[in-house]
């Protein structure tokens, strides 16, 4: 468990990189794997390494619609009309090549046996029923050889490997039909704020929209992970210990947003408290300084902040990396790229992230613009951006320099 490391309105704000790193260690990967069909696997995490049992092709073939021939035997010339001697389109096999003669062949059919090349048709002439070669190719030209993509026994997928669909296209290239893999992550999520109505009712005086409950659900879904939805929690201790109670019998990982500032009405930290134990992490982080962790009974809690911004930069932050984990994913945190700022900003206490465009300048070289309004209520500037800006504490950025940035792409999915 992480050490008490806090509770104190005095402790120094710990970096975004030493909680992230904590949470990483934290985090134990699901151990039950599914077998399930591989072409509907997308987004899942495979469980073993993936090994080829062929070569891929499994036999060499021709790239070009043309005419295989042996090069090596030396008995052919060209200028000279020569004996088609065999017609092989793909998915049909071939007698071995007749000696000094050539074949007629189609884009994928295999090379039959003595053949060394192909010369695509655009470079021959028919006369008659022969063809006559403009050249001579160069042994092996236009055949794309048995195992050139894929050899038998080659590990083609680890263990821990999320998949796109490019793995998907690349696990039925080698035949396999069910992969084995991790069992989605359940997420119970809750919402908690007297304050809040689900959408489709009618705002009352002191009320607002529920975004948090709807901004989670597709966080984690993103993640291909499956959402166990608990829905509006009543600001009392009653309402939330039995919500966390629920969480904890059904989820992997329980998320709450709001209730865990030190305000009257914040009731997340003693019922968690009550349950399990926690944390209470004050993060160099802006937005979303105080950050929840610890245990309801023994499933992890994330206690993130109220604000919908904050909502989102922590999840993506410092939630997905440990979540990844815990469903298997070898690679947990995102990339960092850096781009040419057209805005100069001066960091200060904690580290920020902020919404940002990443565009096209004129000059072709992309530029990065922020969110005139940067408040953590702010959720539209979540939707008008497609990255976050990293600027650390007391780092001065100026405009036209690089700025670090996450591109939502990245984070999201
Ligand atoms: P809290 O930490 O509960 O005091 O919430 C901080 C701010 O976030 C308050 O202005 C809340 O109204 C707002 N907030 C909390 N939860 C939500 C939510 N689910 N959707 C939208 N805003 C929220
Ligand atoms: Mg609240």
């Amino acid at each position: 468990m992480a050490q008490p490391m806090t509770n104190s309105a005095v402790s120094p704000l710990l970096p975004v990189d030493d909680v992230r790193r904590q949470l990483i260690d934290l985090a134990a990967c699901v151990t039950d794997a599914e077998k399930v069909l591989s072409n509907s696997a997308l987004g899942r995490v495979v469980a073993d390494d993936q090994v080829s049992q062929i070569d891929v092709p499994p036999a060499d073939n021709s790239a070009m619609d043309g005419y295989a021939l042996n090069v090596a035997s030396g008995l052919l010339d060209a200028g000279v009309p020569l004996k088609v001697s065999a017609r092989i389109a793909a998915g049909q096999v071939a007698a071995p090549l007749t000696p000094a003669t050539v074949a007629r062949i189609f884009t994928g059919a295999e090379l039959p046996a003595e053949a060394d090349s192909v010369i695509m048709q655009e470079e021959t002439r028919v006369e008659g029923d022969r063809v006559i070669l403009n050249r001579i190719p160069k042994v092996g030209e236009f055949v794309r050889s048995k195992g050139q993509d894929i050899q038998q026994k080659q590990l083609i997928l680890e263990r821990g490997t999320r998949l796109d669909a490019q793995h998907l296209g690349l696990l039925a290239s080698i035949g396999i039909a069910e992969v084995s893999v991790y069992r989605r992550l359940k997420i119970a999520v809750l919402s908690t704020g007297d304050e809040l109505v689900e959408p489709g009712n009618v705002l009352q005086h002191g009320q607002i929209f529920n975004s948090n409950r709807s901004l989670l659900k597709g966080l984690i879904e993103g993640l291909g992970m499956q959402c166990i939805d608990l829905g509006l929690v009543a600001d009392n201790p009653e309402a939330t210990e039995k919500a966390l109670l629920e969480g904890a019998d059904a989820a992997d990982c329980i998320i709450s947003s709001g209730g865990v500032s030190v305000g009257e009405e914040d009731y997340v930290k003693s019922a968690v408290e009550q349950l399990g134990d926690l944390q209470i992490w004050r993060i160099a982080i802006k937005p979303g300084k105080p950050l929840a962790f610890g245990r309801v009974k023994q499933t992890p809690f994330f206690g993130l902040p109220g604000n919908p911004v904050s909502v989102f930069v922590t999840f993506c932050i410092l939630a997905r990396p440990f979540l990844m984990k815990c469903q298997g994913c070898q690679d947990t945190l995102p990339p960092v790229y850096q781009f040419r700022s057209e805005f100069s900003f001066a960091g200060g206490s904690r580290r920020e992230y902020l919404r940002v465009q990443v565009t096209r300048a004129t000059d072709g070289t992309m530029c990065v613009q922020q969110y005139p309004n940067q408040g953590s209520n702010i959720l539209s500037s979540v939707v008008w951006a497609n990255g976050l800006a990293v600027v650390d504490i007391d780092e001065q950025v100026s405009k036209g320099a690089l700025i670090k940035v996450y591109l939502f792409s990245d984070l999201l999915s």
